[in-house]
């Protein structure tokens, strides 16, 4: 009798933009509440997850592997080991993509949150898990966290999980760190600074000929939800206000321009593009396609 399977296939997923590839590689996944949520019904959201067959608050975890001009960055690095043994794949999923770490020669961080910047460095050797690579955001994230003011004033669960995280992470790239305002931050990719969620969030615009991708980093976290109610926030943003207004900015700007978007938070591999539905928008997957050429 055969066998079934026990294992899913690895979290790879290719797409190419002009001459560049982009590919999506998993962290994982993070099983919620929705009592994060902010500036929102929550009787409301709840019923918009059950209308879109989500018993509960499921997030991906997404990085991205950008290969450009014969070098290779990649955006965030996921969770590590800081948040649930669902997360943390990032290193796995490098390998089953036959990528060596060691060929990375650029972190492109959207900023410093656990699920983004903590699969930097490994914590039981304090080795860097990307020891080539120069670490690259904008000048407002290591400000922002390396502040003792700032963080005197976080609540303990901050303190530990965004601000030590953050800083122990980030510390072995000290002498190999460049901090930018926005711009050209690699070959193709330009920094599009989206600032609320965090002082420094920073969204990615890959380009090559006529292709574009936006790498939007955190603009959502419960997708379905704050599609349908662009205020709808996140207990976890620095700037709630300012946030909101980043998604309401960055959901403007790529549903009129029709240009493709991948996020860390939407689901895996989460190419996709936003339509505006009145006030409100909807997101739609890119199927998916054997054959990248
Ligand atoms: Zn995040």
């Amino acid at each position: 009798m055969a066998s079934q399977p026990t294992q899913q296939i690895s979290g790879v997923y290719h797409r190419k933009i002009g001459d560049i590839v982009v590919t999506a590689i998993s962290d994982g996944y993070l099983d919620g509440s929705l009592d994060v949520m902010r500036n929102v019904d929550l009787d409301r959201a709840h019923r918009i997850l059950r209308e879109h067959f989500r018993p509960a608050r499921r997030t991906s975890v997404n990085a991205f592997l950008i290969h450009s001009k014969g070098r290779i960055a990649i955006v965030d690095t996921g969770s590590g080991n800081y948040l649930l043994p669902t997360a943390g794949f990032v290193q796995h999923n490098l390998a089953a993509a036959s990528i060596d770490p060691r060929s990375i020669d650029t972190v492109l961080l959207t900023h410093m949150h656990p699920d983004h910047s903590a699969g930097l460095t490994d914590m039981s050797n304090g080795q860097r898990l990307f020891p080539n690579a120069e670490l690259v955001m904008h000048e407002n994230e290591p400000m922002h966290w390396f502040d003792d003011g700032a963080m005197a004033k976080a609540d303990e669960r901050a303190r530990k999980l965004y601000f030590q995280a953050g800083r122990e992470q980030v510390a072995p790239y000290k002498d190999r760190t460049r901090l930018f305002a926005g711009g050209e931050v690699f070959p193709g990719v330009t920094a599009v600074p989206s600032v609320g969620h965090t002082p420094g969030h920073t969204a990615y615009l890959v380009a090559s000929g006529a292709d574009q991708l936006m790498i939007w980093g955190d603009t959502v976290h419960v997708p379905e939800v704050q599609t349908a109610i662009p205020e709808a926030g996140m207990a976890f943003d620095t700037d709630l206000a300012a946030a909101a207004a980043a998604r309401k900015r960055m959901f403007d700007r790529v549903s009129a321009d029709g240009v493709l978007i991948a996020g860390m938070h939407l689901h895996f591999p989460s190419f996709s593009r936003l339509k505006r539905r009145g006030d409100a928008y909807e997101l739609i997957a890119e199927p998916w396609v054997h054959a990248f050429e």
